[in-house]
């Protein structure tokens, strides 16, 4: 087991597509690190230079205080899972989870119980002697991660693992490889760009946005503080409200008017922000379970319309567009900003019509701020 530390990574394809833009990262020792974000974000660059498979143009990799910048994929100790499994289609699943043992000369004794460990954790013992093609893709998939683990690598990285399963698969094999990573306590890093997945799974999650670094920190905390208002809106569904202010000295005012809340300070505060630099704030930001429902015209609520409404059961998400009660019209061209849209999430049913006034007021313990650069106060 091993530590990872990446010290100031860049990485540039070409003139305009920098795919690492000094990403430093220290994932602990049996630590189970995810790495998320957008496509395209830079994720699978930074896992590739862990593993050695790809260089950086600047910075370092250190596995265990080891300076593993210049060495090659073996010599790093790490094992990589990707989303297409490349068994052997000729080899049972056991000659296949041998396979990195042979290769690293293990004795038959030496090779049997390690397979049979792996196959104990992972459930394979009963399919130990079929081939590839007589398995599922969820029991492809756990060959793949017991062939990549069988050797007990220093630091284990996962490509999107899941991402050719269906959902139903992909959620028993999620607990199947937290349950791998509590066991063995193997340093994990884990790249997905599913926020459930990362929420799940991680003791930390690390969100990069366009190569950069936005936030490191544990699932909990990314939720309740985000750093800024990418991660603000890249972790929860439905995502936290970002609704543009038009200013803010003793409330709250937007740019479409009728909204205007005096802020109390006091239970803001409490929440976590910081009070000297609520004058800089341009956009607030509210996930939709810290709304209330009111009625419209009620002291410090935001009057808003009711464009849909999704009936889940349990809940109701009710999709709304700010500033939009005077007309059709005014609804039309709302609908069409993003930054209008409000949406609440409420326990049990509440069927409202669209088109009908509506009143939310934000718990002010749990609203964000945020500043010009996005960044929160
Ligand atoms: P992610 O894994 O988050 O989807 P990648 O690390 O694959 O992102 O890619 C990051 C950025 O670098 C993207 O803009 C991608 O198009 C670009 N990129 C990745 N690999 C190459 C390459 N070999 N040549 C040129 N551009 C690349």
């Amino acid at each position: 087991m091993a530590d990872v530390r990446c010290e100031h990574l860049v990485r540039q394809y070409a003139p305009n597509v920098r795919a690492l833009d000094d990403v430093s990262l220290a994932v602990g020792d049996g630590e189970f690190l995810v790495l998320v974000g957008p496509s395209g974000c830079g994720k699978s660059t930074l896992l590739r230079i862990i593993a050695g498979l790809e260089t950086a143009d600047s910075g370092t990799v250190s596995i265990a205080g080891r300076d593993v910048s210049a060495m090659t994929p073996p010599e790093r100790n790490v094992a990589m899972v990707f989303q297409d499994y490349a068994l052997y289609p000729h080899m049972t699943v056991r000659r296949n989870l041998e396979f990195p043992l042979r290769v690293r000369g293990d004795d038959a004794s030496a090779r049997e119980s390690r397979v049979a460990r792996i196959a104990s954790m992972l459930g394979l013992e009963p399919l130990l002697e079929r081939l590839p093609r007589e398995l599922s893709g969820g029991q492809r998939q756990r060959v793949a991660m017991g062939r990549a683990l069988v050797r007990e690598p220093a630091v284990s990285l996962l490509d999107e693992p899941l991402s050719n399963l269906d959902a139903k698969l992909r959620s028993e094999v999620r607990a199947e490889i937290a349950d791998l990573q509590r066991n063995t306590r193997t340093t994990m890093i884990y790249v997905t760009h599913d926020q459930v997945e990362a929420m799940t799974l991680g003791h930390r999650v690390a969100v990069l946005e366009r190569g950069v670094l936005r936030q490191v920190a544990p699932p909990a905390e990314l939720y309740a503080r985000p750093a800024n208002a990418f991660v603000a809106g890249f972790i929860g569904n439905p995502p936290m409200n970002l609704i543009p202010l038009a200013s803010v000295q003793d409330g709250f005012a937007l740019p479409q008017g009728p909204f205007s809340q005096r802020l109390d300070v006091r239970r803001f505060s409490a929440g976590h922000g910081d009070t000297t630099r609520i004058g800089e704030a341009t956009t607030l930001g509210v996930r939709p379970e810290a709304l209330l429902l009111a009625d419209p015209g009620t002291a410090g609520c935001l009057d808003v319309t009711v464009d849909h409404v999704e009936l889940l059961g349990h809940e109701t998400l009710i999709h709304t567009l700010v500033g939009a009660q005077d007309s059709a019209d005014a609804r039309a061209s709302a609908s069409t900003d993003s930054r209008r849209r409000v949406t609440a999430r409420v326990t049990g049913t509440h069927p409202l019509e669209h088109g009908k006034p509506l009143g939310l007021i934000p718990v002010a313990e749990l609203i964000h701020l945020f500043d010009a650069h996005g960044n929160a106060i």
